[in-house]
């Protein structure tokens, strides 16, 4: 098994979630089974068995399958240990560190999004890997339902601190849209106009945006750049975002974000 390398693809589930495929050799794991059926399809079709299902949050898009694929497939089940899954049976807190696919994942505490939403990242793969759920999207964040402004932001700091060369793998295909908001905060951020004609363009062509890497989240995501003068200046409606507090950047673009259309 170790000389074969760990493969990562999207299933596209309901209107915009990807569940994360992880093969190896004839052995799988998957993130966020929202629904069992495009799972089964991927493993039958494969010939692959599952051996895992890893959960970030509560939210029946991420788990709603996960009951389905355990009974029919007995994999073992890892999850948030703050939060209520029925079908978890290996409860995860900050810190942990679980072997799955012959892969080492590290357990991040990520909340904001929900009360005990993780992260799984591993350090080990070229390039490293986190699979962050709906905390961290490209080039935008999740929303703040069970949360603080306070979290969300020392969640994202968290994430923002893995190697700039760790590739992004989120919940959902919001890409495209977020961009539109990141171009109203930040419309000089030139890297940010590029992504927004490769993304644009990866959509046309039917394509997935995902993953992302941390070092393009750095550099065009306006939640993960909320220490930028451009962006808190834009954050706080003034021509300079001077006074204006880090968390209190991130609020308002968060309260913004959530009215923008
Ligand atoms: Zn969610
Ligand atoms: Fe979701």
């Amino acid at each position: 098994m170790p000389d074969l390398d760990l493969i990562i693809t999207p299933l596209p589930a309901f209107k915009d979630n990807y569940l994360w495929l992880l093969v190896r050799g004839d052995e799988a794991a998957i993130v966020d089974p929202g629904d069992a059926e495009p799972v089964i399809q991927a493993l039958e079709q494969r010939k692959l068995r599952l051996r895992a299902i890893l959960a970030t949050h509560h939210h029946a898009d991420h788990v709603g399958g996960a009951m389905a694929l355990k009974q029919r497939y007995g994999a073992a089940v890892y999850g948030p240990a703050r939060e209520n899954i029925a079908a978890v049976d290996h409860p995860l807190a900050n810190g942990d560190q679980i072997e799955v696919l012959a892969t080492k994942f590290q357990v991040l505490d990520i909340p904001g999004h929900t009360a005990g939403h993780i992260a799984f990242f591993a350090a080990q793969l070229n390039p490293p890997a986190v699979f962050c759920g709906d905390t961290l999207f490209a080039c935008g964040c999740g929303r703040l339902f069970e949360g603080t402004p306070e979290q969300m932001l020392t969640s994202l700091d968290r994430l923002a601190a893995l190697p700039v060369t760790t590739r992004v793998y989120c919940g959902h295909e919001y890409t495209v849209a977020n961009i539109r908001f990141a171009m109203a905060v930040e419309p000089g951020n030139r890297e940010l106009q590029a992504r927004a004609a490769s993304a644009t363009a990866m959509r046309r062509r039917g394509e997935p945006t995902l993953p992302s890497t941390i070092g393009l989240e750095l550099a065009t995501n306006p939640f993960m750049r909320c220490d930028n003068p451009a962006v808190r200046a834009a954050a706080s409606g003034l021509a300079t975002g001077a006074g204006f507090a880090r968390v209190s950047t991130f609020a308002a673009m968060r309260s913004w974000k959530d009215g923008f259309q």
